[in-house]
This record gives C-alpha cells, sequence and structure tokens, in this order.
C-alpha cells in the first residue's frame, strides 16, 4: 500500500560562479549551472535532486535548461499522483515515457530517493543496499591550463590534506605541450601526490598511441578516455604500463556490457547522471565487477546535492579501487548547503543522515536562482 503520492514538482536553475577558469579540451567554464529539481509528496516529504553538466553543451546532448524543460513538459505532468514510494517502478515507467534524457532522470530519480529516505529515516545509501565505507577519496582536476599555476595549486592541497591524487585536463594544446606539463607537474610533486589525465576525447587513435606512453614516463599512472570511440579505446588496451578508463563512451549498463564484453578499459569511470541515474549507475559497477574492471567514482562536476548522491552510491560499492572525483562542491565558490560537507584528510564524508543526509541553504540559493524559470508542475495535463 502506498504511503505517499507525488503531488508538486518544482524545477529551477542556480547559476554559481567557479572558484577558477576550469579548461577542458571541450571548453572553458567561468561558471557551473544546477538545475535543482524538487518532489513535494502527499506526506510532507520533499525530495530534491540535481542535474547538472560540463560546459553547457560542450560534453553532451543535454544542458541544464534542456532538463528542466524536459522534466517541466514531460516528466513531472506524468508523475503527479503517482505512488512516490515505488521508485524503480517509477523510473521504468517513465522510461517508457522518454526515451535517454540520462541527466534529467538522474536527478528525479536522485530526488525521489532523498524523499523516500527521508519518510524511512534512512540514508540513501541503506536504499541501494547498505554502505562499506564512510569516507571517499577525492581526486582534484588541475585545469588552470598553466603549469606553474597547476603546480602551486597542487601544493596548496597537499599541505591543506585535502587532495592528494591530482587529474590534469589535457587534449587541447599539441600532445607535445601536455606530455611536457604533466612531466613538469608530476616531478614537483614526487611520490607525494599520485597524476592521472584525461583527454576527453581530445587525440585521434594515432596520437594516443604515440603519446600515452611518454606519459608512462612521465610517471602518469592512468589514462581517461583518450580517444573518442570504444572500439578505439580497446584497440589501445594492453599496449601501455598504465591503465585506461572509460568514461564519455559509458552511457548505461548496455554500454558497460559491451565496452567489458571487448576488453575496452581497465577502469571505468561512474557517473550517475551519465547513465541515467543511481540505479543504473549501480548496474554498471556490477558489470564492471564481473569482468573485473576496476571502479573509479566520477563527476559531472555536480553541486553539492548530485554529488551527495553519488557518493551514497559509491559507499556501497565493493570496490573502489582508484577513488572518486567527487570534488565539484569545491570548485563553485558559493556553499547552498546549510551545513558544508566535511572534505578532510585527502577525503570526503558520506552523510549519514536521512536521505542524502544534507539541508539546502535557501536564501542563498534564492540570490542564485536564474529569474522568472522556477516552475511547479501540481496537476496532470
Ligand atoms: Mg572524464
Amino acid at each position: 500500500m502506498s504511503a505517499a503520492t507525488i503531488e508538486r514538482i518544482e524545477t529551477s536553475l542556480i547559476d554559481l560562479p567557479t572558484i577558477r577558469p576550469h579548461k577542458l579540451s571541450v571548453a572553458t567554464m567561468h561558471g557551473q549551472t544546477l538545475m535543482l529539481v524538487k518532489v513535494f509528496c502527499s506526506d510532507g516529504v520533499v525530495g530534491v535532486g540535481e542535474g547538472t553538466t560540463i560546459a553547457g553543451m560542450a560534453y553532451g546532448p543535454e544542458s541544464p535548461e534542456a532538463m528542466k524543460l524536459a522534466i517541466d513538459a514531460y516528466f513531472a505532468p506524468a508523475m503527479i499522483g503517482r505512488d512516490a514510494c515505488r521508485i524503480q517502478a517509477l523510473m521504468d515507467y517513465l522510461g517508457k515515457l522518454v526515451k535517454v534524457n540520462h541527466f534529467a532522470k538522474s536527478a528525479l530519480e536522485t530526488a525521489l530517493l532523498d524523499a523516500h529516505g527521508k519518510r524511512l529515516g534512512v540514508p540513501v545509501s541503506e536504499l541501494l543496499g547498505g554502505r562499506r565505507r564512510d569516507r571517499l577519496p577525492v581526486a582534484w582536476t588541475l585545469a588552470s591550463g598553466d603549469t606553474a599555476r597547476d603546480i602551486a595549486e597542487a601544493e596548496q592541497m597537499l599541505e591543506a590534506r585535502r587532495h592528494r591524487i591530482f587529474k590534469l585536463k589535457i587534449g587541447a594544446r599539441a600532445p607535445e605541450a601536455d606530455i611536457a606539463h604533466v612531466a613538469a607537474i608530476k616531478k614537483a610533486l614526487g611520490d607525494r601526490g599520485a597524476v592521472r589525465v584525461d583527454v576527453n576525447m581530445a587525440w585521434s587513435e594515432t596520437q594516443a598511441a604515440w603519446a600515452i606512453p611518454a606519459l608512462a614516463d612521465a610517471g602518469c599512472e592512468l589514462v581517461e578516455q583518450p580517444v573518442a570511440g570504444a572500439a578505439a579505446l580497446a584497440r589501445l588496451m594492453r599496449r601501455f604500463p598504465v591503465a585506461l578508463m572509460a568514461d564519455e563512451v559509458l552511457t548505461g549498463p548496455e554500454s558497460a556490457f559491451e565496452i567489458a564484453r571487448g576488453h575496452g578499459a581497465d577502469v571505468f569511470a561512474i557517473k550517475i547522471e551519465q547513465n541515467g541515474g543511481l540505479f543504473a549507475a549501480q548496474r554498471v559497477a556490477a558489470i564492471a565487477d564481473a569482468a573485473g574492471i576496476e571502479l573509479y567514482g566520477g563527476t559531472m562536476l555536480e553541486g553539492a546535492v548530485s554529488t551527495i548522491a553519488s557518493a551514497h552510491l559509491f559507499a556501497g560499492f565493493a570496490e573502489l579501487q582508484w577513488g572518486t572525483e567527487l570534488f565539484g562542491p569545491l570548485l563553485i565558490t558559493e556553499d547552498i548547503l546549510a551545513r558544508p560537507l566535511d572534505y578532510s584528510d585527502f577525503a570526503l564524508t558520506v552523510p549519514s543522515g536521512p536521505g542524502l543526509g544534507i539541508e539546502l541553504d535557501e536564501a542563498r540559493i534564492k540570490r542564485f536562482t536564474r529569474p522568472g524559470l522556477t516552475k511547479a508542475t501540481t496537476a496532470r495535463d
């Protein structure tokens, strides 16, 4: 028997500045836009979810604006009046009504899980099967575009004991320049910090075949998505003494199965948004486990809501060999939570309160909400 139905769904766009320009091969980010969705239930419980992309539409087909439109026009009217407690059944239903739109689905599923956790008095991690760890190692991305500034930033992070795994965003410049950049940073950090790179699909297969050995020589331990295609990534496997990680090509369980079947990666970057939600991402992790592929907790540079949703999922993974990169909230100048997250001793603490275990600072969020666009859906069309 249902204890609660969905009464109202509210969406808004929050525009937040970043602490510095964040340079990727696909774009340079100066701010981050969060699409926040709130699900109001008949028992008075409210769940919150977030949809966020990397650099608008430069990274993939969804944008915060598009997610909001998809929810306002298609998802929300179909959800009003439905059982808020049968989350997987509701997501199955929505999956039939709306194809793909993975980021929007992840935001809605997060809000439903947050609400249900609050209703039952348990953290989202318990709804996902139970956590195995309370603290998650968090990598930091060095992406200022300047070698000296990146080294200074890494030194600050080591000094503050916030991060000791560093991911370098490369691929926008010639590979020779990138290799020199990686080598200089690794030389400066030595054994105090691990260095990995993310090429964000920028290289051709021949460029990758030439550049990866040089990166290995420079002390880089992992190369993320050096090429665009899954087949090209598979052909690069086992040719170099570094791990290769799949990211952009992982778009749900079907893609994960295909990559695993073709021995196409050493490591999967698991992202709840890219895979279409927490349950889908959990299935991707199960496929990786079965195939002997190692796991890394990825980010779409999300704000606190989706970052913590991801943390609840990653806390339950049997193995998390490469840690996480759940630093999104630290890239934003404004804290949108009433109580800040605990980033300390190179790790993030997974909140233990009901639902996501976080509380929004509504006054601060209001200041950064894009005016005139907040929409509430209260009745079926
Ligand atoms: Mg990546």
